[in-house]
C-alpha cells in the first residue's frame, strides 16, 4: 500500500489535554491519518519574526509524521487573511458582496502554494498518493506538476463551490479552475457543488463532463466525485454516553434546571447564519409565550479570522444582539440566551448535544456541517433530540430525520423549534433512527476509504 501524504492549510499536532481544534477538517483527518499512517505537511499556524520562514520541523507521533513550516508575516497576510479568507472564502458561500480582490494579495496566495511545494518536494517519494485538502491549497497539484512530479495527487474540497455567476465574478476564477484539472481526483461534498463546478467549467468553454465522473480539459482528463465527510460516528456516540459523569456537564445540567436546552455549535462565521438564529429565538419566544421561562438556548462560538475586517465587525453585531434579546425577553430568574465565545473540548460538548433535546443548525451556507452530524451521534437513542437543520447544508441531503428550515427564514425556524419541542417520543425515536443510520454507514472512515480507493 503506497504512502499517504496529507497536505492542509493547518496541521492541528494533538496536545496532550485531548482538546481538539475547532475545525472539521482537522477533526476528520487525525480520525484518518491515525488508521494508515503518513506524512501530513502543512503551516504550523506560527508567523516568523523575519522575512524567512525558517527550516521545516518534523515530529512523530505514532503512525504520524508531522511536518510544519511557518510562514513570514506578508505571506499570511497575503495567502491566508487575504485571498484565502477574503476572497475564496465568502465566494465559496455565496457571497459575493463580502470579497475583497486585491492582486498582490492573489499572487501571494500563488506565491505561498509554490512555496508548500517545494517545502514538501524533498519529502516525496515517486509512489506516494498525495492528498491535498481544502481552498487554501488549490494551486498545489499544479506546483507539484510543474516540479515534474507523476504521482497520483487528489484534492478534497471541504467547502461549497458556487454557481457560475457567482465564481466568474472572481478575477482569477480561471487560473483556479486550470489549477484543479492539475488533480487525478477532485472531490465535493455534494452532487450539488460537483454540478455547479461542471457548469462553472462549461459555461467558460473550459471543459465537460465524460462518462464516470471524467471530466475533459483542453489539456488533461481528470475525475471528479462526491464524497460527503462523515465524522467517528460510534467514537462520538461513546463520548456522549461517557461525557454525563463529566463536571462542566454535570453542571450545566443542573443549571439549566427543568427547562428544555437548545444548543447552537459554530465558529463565529458569517455562513453559520447565527443573527437569523438569535432572531429565529427571539421570534419563537415572543410567538409561543407558553415557553417563555422554560427554554434556555445555548449558543457556543468561538472566535475564529479574528483580523479578518468582517469578523471582527460580525463579533460585536452578535455580542451586542444576545444581549439585547436577552434584555428584552428575559426576567431576573430567567437568562434565556446564554452565549459563549469560548472553544470546548469535543468530548465535552458531546455531552452537552446529549442534554439538548433540540440542536439548532442554520448556516446560510455550508460544505457540509459536522456539528448537525455530532448532534445526532451524540444522543440517547432512548430519548432522542431532535435537529432542526438548515437545507442549505452539505448534511442536509443525508440527516433525513432532521426538521429542514430555510435559514433566511426566521418565522420558519420559530416555527420548527416549537415543533421541535412538542414533538413526541416516538416520533422523535423514528426520525433519530433515520439520521443515524446514515451516520453509522457513513462514518469518516467510509468517507477516507471512498476517496483513497477512487484517487488510486
Ligand atoms: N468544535 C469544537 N469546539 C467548539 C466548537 C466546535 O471542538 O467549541 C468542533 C465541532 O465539534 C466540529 C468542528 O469544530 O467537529 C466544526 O466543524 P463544522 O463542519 O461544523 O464547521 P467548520 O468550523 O468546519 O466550518
Amino acid at each position: 500500500m503506497s504512502r499517504l501524504v496529507v497536505v492542509s492549510n493547518r496541521v492541528p499536532i494533538p496536545d496532550k489535554t485531548g482538546a481538539a481544534p475547532a475545525g472539521g477538517l482537522a477533526v476528520a483527518l487525525e480520525a484518518a491519518l491515525q488508521e494508515r499512517g503518513g506524512l501530513w505537511l502543512g503551516w504550523s499556524g506560527q508567523t516568523s519574526e523575519t522575512d524567512e520562514p525558517g527550516p521545516l520541523r518534523t515530529e512523530t507521533l505514532g503512525p504520524i509524521t508531522y511536518a510544519l513550516t511557518d510562514l513570514t508575516r506578508t505571506d499570511v497576510d497575503e495567502y491566508y487573511f487575504g485571498f484565502a479568507n477574503r476572497v475564496l472564502w465568502p465566494i465559496c458561500h455565496y457571497r459575493l458582496d463580502l470579497a475583497e480582490y486585491a492582486r498582490r494579495e492573489m499572487a501571494g496566495y500563488f506565491r505561498v502554494n509554490r512555496f508548500f511545494a517545494e517545502r514538501l518536494a524533498p519529502l516525496l517519494q515517486p509512489d506516494d498518493v498525495i492528498w491535498i485538502h481544502d481552498y487554501h491549497l488549490i494551486p498545489l497539484a499544479g506546483e507539484l506538476r510543474r516540479m515534474g512530479f507523476k504521482n497520483r495527487i487528489g484534492f478534497f474540497l471541504h467547502i461549497p463551490w458556487p454557481p457560475a455567476d457567482i465564481l466568474l465574478a472572481m478575477p482569477v476564477h480561471e487560473e483556479i479552475m486550470r489549477s484543479l484539472s492539475q488533480y487525478d481526483l477532485v472531490g465535493f461534498q455534494t452532487d450539488h457543488d460537483l454540478e455547479n463546478f461542471l457548469g462553472c467549467l462549461k459555461r467558460e468553454g473550459m471543459g465537460q463532463a465524460l462518462d464516470e465522473g471524467r471530466i475533459q480539459t483542453e489539456d488533461r482528463i481528470f475525475r471528479g466525485g462526491v464524497y460527503s465527510i462523515g465524522i467517528e460516528t460510534s467514537a462520538f456516540a461513546e463520548f456522549a454516553e461517557k461525557a454525563a459523569g463529566n463536571p462542566t456537564v454535570r453542571r450545566t445540567k443542573r443549571s439549566i434546571e427543568d427547562r428544555k436546552l437548545i444548543i447552537g455549535v459554530d465558529r463565529l462565521d458569517y455562513s453559520k447564519g447565527l443573527t437569523q438564529r438569535i432572531d429565529a429565538f427571539e421570534r419563537f419566544v415572543v410567538g409561543y409565550p407558553a415557553y417563555h421561562g422554560k427554554v434556555t438556548f445555548l449558543q457556543i462560538t468561538p472566535k475564529s479570522r479574528s483580523e479578518v475586517p468582517e469578523y471582527e465587525a460580525m463579533q460585536r453585531a452578535l455580542a451586542e444582539q444576545a444581549g439585547r434579546v436577552n434584555g428584552s425577553i428575559g426576567a431576573v430568574d430567567w437568562v434565556p440566551i446564554r452565549y459563549i465565545n469560548r472553544s470546548i473540548a469535543r468530548p465535552v460538548l458531546a455531552g452537552l448535544y446529549r442534554l439538548a433535546r433540540v440542536g439548532l443548525v442554520t448556516p446560510l451556507r455550508d460544505g457540509m456541517n459536522l456539528v448537525a452530524k455530532e448532534y445526532i451521534a451524540a444522543q440517547d437513542p432512548e430519548d432522542p433530540g431532535v435537529l432542526v437543520l438548515s437545507r442549505f447544508a452539505g448534511a442536509a441531503r443525508s440527516m433525513k430525520g432532521a426538521l429542514l428550515v430555510n435559514p433566511y427564514d426566521v418565522e420558519g425556524i420559530a416555527h420548527a423549534l416549537s415543533r421541535a419541542l412538542a414533538m413526541p417520543l416516538d416520533e422523535r425515536k423514528d426520525r433519530w433512527r433515520v439520521s443515524m443510520d446514515d451516520l453509522l454507514a457513513n462514518d469518516v472512515t467510509r468517507w477516507c476509504d471512498d476517496f483513497l480507493r477512487d484517487l488510486g
